[in-house]
């Protein structure tokens, strides 16, 4: 049938001729098809209306209705029945007009059962590849409904997030924001995709990451980049991104995602709040108990109470352990609340630098190692910067470097210009960090423990104190170790600040 062709073919003969109808039933039959006979037009006719077929073979001349008349009627009834019209020898005008007015083939009579079975395997064929062709269609309308479903789902999806989303084109336009993105960073609603990503942003930075990512100046790095930066009311804002990448990992675009961190933020405030209140409430009896402690034990070394010396030597350690640790608390406080010791002023780093090598060369010494200082021959340029605060950036690193280095070993700090930058090295050759707690050494209370650094007391602030002083210089700090060979902390400071955010 013709709905499907590896079905029997129903084809239907419609001559006057008995002889004919018959032979071309016996032919017919023996290629697999179904026939029907008619020996009228109008009998043909009814069985069409009956009879689902795919081929008529229609004699042009017959009595009555004649077949001219015939194919057109078979044609406003069923465009796809292929019609094959039967004409005699001289009829050739008449096969020329019956293709004219849709039949599809024509065969001449008498014909050879060879010339009949030519021209309905021809016929069946096309029935095939039209049928084919039907489906691929069917198939293709399909793949498009389910891509317009899945493309109207996932639009869903990002429409409903709760984060911002945008994604931009390699140029850097915006293909799709979500309405979470522009209620975040307060768009006018007006302003529909298609712009460049700077005309939808004004915040300079986050502007300057997207175009970054969009045109491929993250493809290579495993890292998400981060931008945080403050919106009106108070509102704060994280946006982190990816490159949207083609299949041979060209860049075609960036997908950026934002997330309000107010409530984190102010939640850490809290906590920086509530830290420096009670290490303040701590510090002042710690101290004093600290100095009656000494009291009493110099009292007890005259009259030569060796054991209760020993207990309370032991004790007046562990206040001392405290008070250093809410001082480094208090410090980390007030550098992230912004609050500085002194005015920044115009520094020399060599300065700071001899005098901090100069103060810790006998701790150095009293483990029996080398700290040298390496100055470049020029000056450098000077910064400005909060003296206290630079002291305790660089005290904190040199001192980190003489306890986690073995006695004799050797500490140097460098100290150069390295393009717009101040670049300072503390370089040993101690115990260095295996590289999994690398990125962990800056968080506060982080400390590794392993078999060289268990019995070295401290309290995990030294370098998120670090740190926090680089970020407010608006400098970056880096560090390179290798375990058993030794450990470089690299700091660079710019010399002309850069307005930070
Ligand atoms: P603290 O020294 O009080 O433990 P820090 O925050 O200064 O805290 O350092 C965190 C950890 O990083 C230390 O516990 C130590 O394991 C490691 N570390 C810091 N500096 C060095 C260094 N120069 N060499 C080896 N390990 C270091």
């Amino acid at each position: 049938m013709a709905d499907n062709p590896s079905n029997l073919i129903n084809i239907l003969i419609i001559d006057d001729e008995k002889d004919i109808r018959d032979g071309v039933e016996r032919i017919l039959t023996r290629m697999n098809c179904s026939v029907l006979k008619a020996s009228r037009g109008d009998e043909g006719l009814k069985t069409l209306e009956k009879e689902k077929v795919a081929i008529v073979l229609l004699d042009m001349k017959m009595p009555g209705m004649d077949g001219m008349e015939v194919l057109r009627l078979i044609r406003e009834m069923n465009e796809t029945i292929l019609v094959i019209v039967i004409t005699g020898f001289a009829t050739v005008e008449t096969a020329i007009e019956a293709m004219k007015r849709g039949a599809y083939d024509f065969i001449p009579k008498p014909f050879e059962p060879d010339q009949l079975r030519i021209v309905i395997n021809r016929a069946i064929e096309k029935i095939r590849l039209t049928h084919e062709a039907a489906m691929l269609e069917k198939e293709r309308q399909q793949t498009l409904f389910d891509l317009d479903t899945e493309k109207s789902r996932i639009r869903t999806i990002i429409e409903s997030l709760p984060n911002g989303v945008v994604v931009t084109n390699s140029q850097g336009q915006v293909v799709l924001m979500n309405p979470a993105f522009r209620k975040l960073l307060d768009l006018k609603t007006d302003l529909g995709p298609g712009k460049h990503i700077c005309d939808y942003v004004a915040e300079k930075g986050l502007c300057d990451l997207i175009m970054d990512i969009s045109k491929g100046k993250h493809v290579d790095f495993d890292d998400i980049p981060t931008y945080e930066f403050a919106v009106s009311d108070n509102r704060y804002l994280l946006a982190r991104g990816q490159p949207v990448l083609g299949e041979k990992r060209e860049c075609m675009g960036a997908v950026v995602n934002i997330v309000d961190i107010t409530s984190m933020k102010v939640l850490d405030q809290l906590k920086s709040e509530f830290v420096a209140k009670v290490s303040h409430e701590l510090r002042s009896p710690l101290s004093t108990i600290h100095e009656q402690l000494a009291v009493v034990l110099k009292d007890m070394v005259e009259e030569d109470l060796q054991a209760d010396q020993e207990i309370l030597s032991r004790a007046k350690e562990k206040t001392m352990g405290l008070i250093s640790l809410i001082g480094d608390l208090l410090d980390l406080s007030r550098i992230e609340a912004g609050i500085t010791s002194q005015e920044p002023t115009s520094i020399r780093i060599e300065q700071v630098l001899k005098n901090i090598t100069d103060f810790l060369d006998a701790k150095a010494k009293s483990k029996e190692q080398t700290l040298t200082l390496e100055l470049p021959k020029e000056p450098l340029p000077s910064i400005t910067a909060d003296p206290v605060a630079l002291e305790s950036l660089f005290g904190n690193l040199i001192t980190n470097a003489i306890h986690y280095t073995q006695n004799g070993g050797s500490i140097k700090v460098k100290a150069d210009l390295a393009g717009i930058n101040i670049r300072v090295a503390v370089i040993d050759n101690g115990f260095g960090i295996k590289e999994k707690y690398l990125d962990k050494i800056f968080e506060r209370f982080y400390r590794v423990k392993d078999e060289k650094t268990r019995f070295i007391t401290g309290t995990g602030l030294g370098l998120p104190i670090v740190k926090s002083i680089v970020d407010s210089l608006g400098g970056m700090i880096d560090v390179e170790s290798t375990p058993g060979e030794g450990s470089t902390f690299t700091v660079l400071l710019p010399i002309q600040r850069q307005t930070t955010t």
